[in-house]
């Protein structure tokens, strides 16, 4: 069995937890980890953490470590060195975590959005393996999404797109965190999908998505009609993207794989509706193979990739 000669550290950043791990060439974990992440406080605790992740993981092996990998929750400027908006993790832009991190470490960091990081993870060894055309959404605080076309990473002039949570859906509609209203995510993300709740199912209010999907599997009515509120908005939005991208693979992440097949088919029912047929035949629309890890895994083949430019 070949084994690497150099390892990477991959980290994913985002509004509450850090998870981390020593990645192989391959793909394969070694020590991963996950903790609630220091991004709303003061910038020095955030990088102290990050240092400590990244040296907790360099003493597990004797494999020298070469590069970091880093997804994180926010806007990045074009050369993807800079966070230059992230609501959920003000740490993030209170300081340079590229530059300090290299400068601590002595490795080059490549630096990447989440929702990007997660995608390239799942191309690499999870459920678009192979794919090189698909689509990449995440659920959770926000609505994450990255699109690979033609085996590349859709970016734009800036540096930017793939913002599928903030594809408006409908003429009015709920103010949304980035300022516009009837976004896909003013619906379907945190703050979008508890209003729904409150008001359709007050007594399932207090529960968390994972909690929902475990009720939803159990047959509960009320977590049922919440996934396939979920899929049909979702649905609506990735109507429109299988007409401009004709994927072959939609990956859905973000803890919802355990509640059954109510958010999919509601999904595909609404994608039925209103895509152009001929681009449904080949379309799968698919769960997280590597779950809560897939963006680490995402972060770590970035790093390998920029250290074998280099
Ligand atoms: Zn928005």
């Amino acid at each position: 069995m070949p084994t690497s000669e150099f390892n990477v550290v991959g980290l994913d950043i985002g509004g509450t937890r850090l998870k981390a791990a020593l990645v192989s060439f391959d793909g394969s974990l070694t020590g991963n980890f996950s903790e609630a992440s220091r991004v709303r406080g003061e910038y020095n605790a955030l990088l102290e953490q990050i240092l400590n992740a990244i040296e907790r993981l360099q003493s597990l092996s004797d494999i020298p470590l070469k590069a970091i990998g880093l997804g994180v929750a926010g806007l990045l400027d074009k050369d993807r060195r800079n966070i230059i908006a992230s609501p959920n993790c003000i740490a993030f832009l209170k300081g340079s975590l590229v530059a300090d991190l290299e400068f601590n470490t002595g490795l080059p960091v490549v630096m990447d959005n989440d929702a990007n990081m997660f995608a390239v993870g799942e191309g690499f060894i999870g459920a678009a393996q192979g794919s090189d055309n698909f689509i990449a959404i995440t659920l959770g605080t926000g609505v994450g999404g990255a699109i690979v076309s033609g085996g590349r990473l859709v970016r734009g002039i800036d540096g930017g797109g793939g913002e599928i949570g903030h594809i408006p859906i409908s003429i009015q509609g709920p103010v949304c965190g980035c300022g516009s209203n009837g976004c896909l995510e003013s619906y379907i993300g945190r703050t979008g999908l508890r209003s729904y709740i409150f008001k359709k199912h007050p007594f399932s209010a207090e529960f968390g998505l994972r909690k929902l999907a475990l009720m939803a599997k159990e047959n509960n009515l009320h977590a049922i009609d919440v996934f396939r509120y979920i899929g049909r908005m979702l649905g609506i939005g990735l109507a429109g993207l299988v007409n401009i991208f004709n994927p072959e693979i939609i990956v859905i992440g973000g803890g919802i794989s355990a509640s059954g097949p109510y958010l999919y088919e509601a999904a595909l029912e609404e994608i039925s509706k209103r895509a152009f047929k001929v681009y449904q035949t080949n379309l799968r629309l698919k769960s997280s193979a590597l779950g809560s890890m897939a963006g680490v895994v995402g972060a770590g083949r970035c790093a390998f990739e920029e250290k074998g430019r280099n």
